[in-house]
């Protein structure tokens, strides 16, 4: 898809905000979720998406819900790297297909490095969902503490 175009509120990041769809829930507020990603290229890769907004990269967002969402991007990556203890943390955003985007919904990637490991760019496999409901509970906790 293309940088320009219109906003599809069927996609799937749309759908887990509106609650029709299920996620991994770390973190909402009312302008922000974050949930763990389903085909995660690391331990702990988590998303973190603007709710209010219709948009579908950065081109498309007000500055405002931009710093918003960029704040709870940092409060996320402090809690993953706490409790992960990763040895590096990337923290990236992609817009257009031909950039790597293939979820139209504005979304900020938090993904934990490990030293060593392949760097790569689209995780082939869906996670454990008994693994991922086990991060969820680490990191919700830590979130709280
Ligand atoms: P991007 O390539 O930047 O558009 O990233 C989209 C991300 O969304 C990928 O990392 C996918 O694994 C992830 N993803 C797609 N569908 C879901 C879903 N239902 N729940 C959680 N993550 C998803």
């Amino acid at each position: 898809m293309s940088l320009h175009g219109d906003y599809d509120p069927q996609n799937i990041f749309a759908q887990i905000i509106r609650g029709e769809a299920p996620c991994y829930k770390l973190y909402e507020d009312d302008d922000v979720l974050a949930f763990l990603d389903l085909f995660p290229q690391a331990h702990g890769h988590t998303l973190v998406i603007p709710k209010r907004v219709a948009a579908r990269n950065i081109l498309e967002i007000d500055a405002q819900s931009l710093a918003k969402l960029m704040a709870v991007t940092q409060q996320l990556t402090r809690v993953l790297v706490a409790e992960l203890q990763p040895d590096g943390v990337q923290v990236a955003q992609f817009n257009g297909a031909p950039a790597g985007q293939t979820v139209f919904h504005l979304h900020m990637h938090i993904i934990p490095r490990v030293a060593g490991q392949d760097l790569g760019i689209h995780a082939a496999n869906r996670a454990d969902p008994a693994e991922l409901a086990q991060l969820q509970a680490r990191l919700v906790k830590r979130l709280a503490g």
